[in-house]
């Protein structure tokens, strides 16, 4: 019982560190759930800001060109029906918005034939021809195409990437008239996304609507414009606007936990991926320390209960040991050595008891004193060790003559004997009497000394129902009374009291 307690108790100890270990794990969890939201949240911002803002800027070049084509047009007194783009077209004037933007490439205008007629940047050529492009074919082929954001592809001198953001240039009455083309060096998500503390093995990602990769912070060896639509971690990124999940990147295969944001209502998804293995270390370690901790301690508890146990036992078995020698002493200390009857204590103790009982239960206690006869002579005559051998044959006689475990028999002291009759009645006390003189009759012993050559005894019978104020000696002094009317008679007889 106790060792199941004491197992409780470690067990119990245990399963509490162990919620308070998986508490952790999800305050750690927890905590970078909104690290990375936190994240999303200023990255895309700041993004989605860049974006407005050249989207401002090339609006304003198509605006400006619009514009322009307006003048000339109305200078010229007569419109040339072609939706084609003045030229030369003045390039402070066109591009002077986008020179409040950071970052711009090169700005570059197109007519509706996809022609460079005018850019930012000298050395881009005039020769180039964009008719074929996918953004220019949206732009020519739909009026609401809105801003296009092109895949990232390398810039001229093979240094870094940039992506291409585009508007269409319309015409007064709303017909094609060009595309206007700003491109941005992929080194401003570099600044903006390596600068931020995501850890090791995390990353920054930014995507394409159509699944492919702008830009990865740090790069870890994926280029810009690799194709992810397949992977199943960006499927999700593409199929919902927003979302948390735990999966594992199809580019290095780590778990990581993924958190996506489409960005406004632009063709973009950014998320932050932090490595599981990262957000876990700290807590992995904390666990080990509480869970080494804790097995030390249940360890050290079970032992010192196993101690307890042993002890505990060693000392019930003292007990048991000192218990049982003093129930041995006690038994022996009210035993005759001789016969092996109870002694003058014995009679006494249960005398007493009894007599108490009996008083509350109002039934009668017996008593019969016996002595044998002429002993003296017999010791004298045949020696001690014959009047022994008579005594305890007649412990034996008494014992043959009671009811076992409910009477008594004891040495009363030298050669009388007293056995007490609990709830036994005088005419009984009296039948057990004789019961005993047959018994001895039986032995037949002989005693030259006595008159009929046999070992005799006289029995003085006494019973009394105990009333309240009175103690067991008066029933002894009956029976005693008696005893000694039986002697007197002649004895080898049985007297009984009053
Ligand atoms: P009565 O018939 O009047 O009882 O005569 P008695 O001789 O029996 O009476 P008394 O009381 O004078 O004698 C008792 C004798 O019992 C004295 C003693 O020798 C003997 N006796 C007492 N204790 C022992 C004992 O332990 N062993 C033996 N062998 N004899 C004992
Ligand atoms: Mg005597
Ligand atoms: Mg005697």
């Amino acid at each position: 019982m106790t060792l199941w307690l004491g197992l409780l108790l470690p067990l119990c100890f245990a399963a509490l560190c162990a919620i308070q270990v998986w508490e952790l794990r999800r305050d750690a969890w927890q905590k970078a759930e909104r690290n990375a939201q936190n994240l999303l949240a200023i990255a895309g911002r700041d993004i989605l800001r860049q974006v407005e803002l050249y989207d401002r800027a090339l609006q304003a070049v198509a605006a400006n060109l619009s514009d322009q084509r307006a003048d000339q047009k109305a200078d010229q007194g007569a419109d040339r029906g072609d939706g084609a783009l003045p030229r030369p077209l003045p390039r402070q004037l066109l591009f002077a918005p986008a020179a409040a933007t950071t970052h711009l490439g090169s700005m570059v205008v197109m007519d509706a034939s996809g022609e460079i007629v005018a850019s930012s940047d000298p050395a881009v050529g005039s020769r180039r021809d964009f008719s074929g492009h996918r953004f220019f074919l949206r732009h020519a082929g739909d009026p609401s195409a809105g801003l296009q954001i092109s895949h990232p592809f390398p810039d001229r001198y093979q240094q870094d990437h940039l992506i291409a953001l585009s508007r269409r240039i319309p015409t007064a009455d709303g017909r094609f008239a060009g595309v206007v083309v700003g491109t941005l060096r992929l080194a401003y998500l570099r600044e903006l996304l390596d600068g931020m503390e995501i850890g090791r093995a995390s990353t920054i990602n930014l995507f394409a609507a159509d699944g492919t990769l702008i830009y990865r912070s740090p790069a870890g060896g994926a280029q810009p414009g690799l194709d992810l639509s397949r992977a199943p971690t960006v499927r999700r990124f593409m199929a919902e606007p927003r979302g948390v999940f735990t999966g594992t990147a199809a580019i290095d295969e780590v778990e990581r936990l993924y958190s996506f944001t489409r960005l406004g209502d632009r063709p973009l998804i950014l998320n932050v991926a932090v490595s599981t293995d990262e957000i876990l270390r700290g807590w992995r370690e904390h666990a080990a320390w509480i869970g080494l901790a804790v097995g030390l301690l249940s360890l050290i508890m079970l032992a010192l209960l196993l101690r307890l146990r042993q002890e505990l036992r060693l000392r019930r078995a003292a007990e048991a040991v000192a218990l049982a020698e003093g129930a041995r002493l006690a038994e022996l200390s009210e035993t005759d050595g001789l016969t092996g009857l109870g002694n003058r204590r014995r009679l006494d103790r249960l005398m007493a008891l009894e007599w108490a009982r009996l008083q509350r239960q109002a039934q009668p206690l017996a008593m019969i004193m016996i002595d044998i006869d002429h002993f003296k002579a017999f010791n004298d005559s045949q020696g001690h060790p014959a009047g022994d051998a008579v005594l305890r044959g007649m412990a034996d006689c008494l014992r043959a003559a009671i009811r076992p475990d409910v009477d008594l028999a004891a040495r009363y002291g030298g050669e009388e004997f007293a056995v007490l009759l609990p709830e036994m009645p005088l005419e009984g006390a009296l039948r057990i009497a004789s019961r005993i003189q047959s018994q001895l009759a039986r032995l037949d012993l002989p005693h030259p000394a006595a008159p009929g050559g046999r070992v005799t005894v006289s029995l003085g019978v006494a019973a009394r129902i105990p009333a309240p104020g009175t103690s067991a000696e008066m029933l002894l002094r009956a029976a005693d009374a008696a005893l000694y009317e039986a002697k007197h008679l002649g004895r080898d007889r049985i007297a009984a009291a009053a």
